[in-house]
């Protein structure tokens, strides 16, 4: 097990795309993988990074939206409410910003890095950022929320580097990568 910020894998690479499997229980090979999933999402200046994206497919994600700061595995969404547009990035699609509907309000159950059982109301932006990882551990990026036309647009111009994309300012970029 590697220490320390690890590479973010990018669009393409099959980690991505598959499917997590369930966590049997956080032991030390885990909290290494959480403290150093910690470190990337901090190099990144991302908001929340999920194991996937580090190249392992387990049921794990990290989430720092500046305010709150959690350990998420083996998660379940019970219940949404509402639903919104919020324009979000991915730290393994640089630069390609998608305008992604969500539910405003979730209740959710995992467990925390402890193995202890958790059960929360998520509103606002920890809400977002709980369903974009739990995309993750199911193989699904925002990509897979645009219409097939923009999709396959934006697809073949990140295949043969024309997309050009939002450049987005420090802060944005702090506040929509996930
Ligand atoms: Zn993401």
């Amino acid at each position: 097990m590697e220490f320390g910020p690890l590479k973010v894998r990018l669009y393409g690479d099959p980690c991505l795309e598959a499917k997590s499997k369930p966590v049997k229980e956080v032991g030390p090979v885990e909290r290494m993988l959480i403290s150093a999933m910690f470190e990337t999402m901090a190099a990144y200046k991302g908001v929340g990074l999920a194991a996937p994206q580090v190249g392992i497919n387990e049921q794990i994600f990290v989430v720092d939206t500046g305010k709150e700061t959690f350990v998420v595995v083996n998660p379940k969404i019970v219940k949404s409410v509402g639903h919104d547009v919020m324009e979000e990035g991915c730290l393994s699609i640089p630069r390609v910003l998608v305008d992604v509907k969500r539910a405003k309000t979730v209740w959710v159950e995992y467990i925390d890095a402890a193995n202890r059982r958790v059960r929360a109301q998520l509103n606002g932006l920890v809400a977002k950022v709980f369903q974009h990882e739990y995309d993750h551990l199911q193989g699904k990026l925002i990509l897979d929320y645009l219409n097939p036309r923009d999709r396959s647009k934006i697809l073949s111009q990140l295949k043969n580097g024309s997309y050009v994309g939002k450049v987005l300012g420090d802060d944005d970029a702090y506040r929509t990568k996930i």
